[in-house]
């Protein structure tokens, strides 16, 4: 038992959602004296959780609510823990490891990147990070890239810096594959690394030209969204897909393709794209009733259903955003908890769809959902969106 303070002196909450954190009594500040908050708050914060503090629809810090009740220093060890784009729960670790473990600096710099984005993202308003993902759903490339994109914009892509960021690789392997010189971020391997410069500097889009502060992808999105035609911006993110791609494939055994061939290929494969889109005719049916119908311009309809597995006492859901010509914008399909009875799967899934909707960026909507109760309730209650 000689070992337990030993691991609770080198133990320290990594905070999730921050629902099971106590803010005054629990050790959950990596970079901070005794990992515990110092000094005496404004409030009393006995009862008060981690979670209390997050912003848990943005996964960002409430930041004005934390620098009125804290004193400074306290204020900026919570502010620089870095949060997940999505939700995930408390987890505890240790923070002496030597390798591969959790380490200062490598929070330090995780920290300093969340806090870049955060930053811009607080400058520049809320409603401009929704104009750059409705932007991206409207672009006319493929699902496939449109989600490629989302997932960029999240810094989700399965860079060698994420995977260390999620402890699936060590930190010290975060290695660009390609040039092997820099960490891999997704800036870096679109952006930076060599061998993309040299498919830039063949392209139509002269990114080489732009003036480029910015230090992530959303960044240089939104700029790019503000400076191009939007052809220009599709071919863009089909060039970045590209890219990404030849990485995969050389991480793979298979070999690097000369610049110019990429490419072409990039602007081959959005030609035939939107070559198949006009010939694409929607079929209507009219005559009968209950037909589902693409929403009236400019509303984007949001489409959801539940199913509740028995044998495996789970859930599941999916969501579809369609625009006003029936095509896809947006979809998602989840696992869910275990539901008592269908109109509970249908109430969850109904919270998910709309969440969803919101987080990509949509908010002129018409909701169409199967249970007539949960449709009446969404109906009735104020519920805003924008
Ligand atoms: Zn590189």
């Amino acid at each position: 038992m000689a070992a337990l303070p030993i691991l609770k002196a080198g133990c320290c909450w990594h905070v999730g959602e921050g629902s099971s954190i106590k803010v005054q009594a629990d050790k959950w500040l990596p970079n901070h004296p005794t990992n515990k908050i110092l000094h005496s708050a404004n409030e009393d914060v006995e009862d008060w959780l981690v979670s209390d503090l997050i912003d848990l629809e943005m996964h960002w810090w409430r930041r004005e609510l934390i620098t009125t009740i804290f004193h400074r220093e306290d204020a900026e060890a919570i502010c620089q823990i870095p949060l997940s784009h999505r939700r995930v729960a408390d987890s505890i670790i240790w923070l002496h490891a030597r390798s591969g473990g959790y380490s200062i600096k490598t929070g330090y710099h995780v920290a300093r990147r969340v806090l870049k984005h955060e930053d811009w993202a607080e400058s520049s308003g809320r409603s401009d990070m929704q104009k750059v993902w409705q932007a991206l759903w409207r672009l006319k490339v493929p699902n496939r890239i449109k989600i490629f994109g989302w997932r960029l914009c999240h810094g989700i892509l399965p860079t060698w810096v994420n995977l260390a960021r999620r402890r699936i690789i060590r930190e010290c392997e975060n290695v660009c594959p390609t040039c092997a010189q820099f960490s891999e971020t997704e800036f870096h391997v679109l952006r930076e690394c060599l061998v993309a410069q040299d498919i830039w500097a063949r392209s139509r889009i002269k990114l080489q030209k732009c003036h480029l502060g910015q230090q992530d992808m959303i960044q240089l999105i939104h700029y790019l969204l503000n400076r191009l035609d939007i052809e220009d911006v599709e071919l863009f993110l089909v060039q970045a897909w590209v890219v990404w791609n030849k990485r995969n494939s050389v991480m793979h055994g298979g070999s690097v393709k000369e610049p110019s061939w990429l490419n072409r290929r990039a602007v081959e494969y959005l030609e035939e794209f939107k070559q198949a889109q006009e010939h694409l005719t929607i079929p209507m049916r009219q005559a009968e009733e209950n037909v589902w119908r693409p929403p009236p311009h400019p509303f984007f309809k949001l489409n959801f259903d539940a199913a509740i597995f028995m044998e495996s006492n789970s859930s599941g859901f999916g969501a579809v955003i369609w625009n006003e010509q029936g095509k896809v914008m947006a979809a998602m399909a989840a696992k869910g908890p275990p539901v008592s009875s269908s109109e509970e799967a249908e109430t969850l899934v109904c919270r998910k769809a709309l969440e969803f909707a919101v987080d990509v960026g949509f908010s002129e909507l018409v909701v169409e959902g199967d249970n007539v109760n949960v449709m009446r309730a969404v109906s009735s209650s104020s519920m805003n969106l924008s």
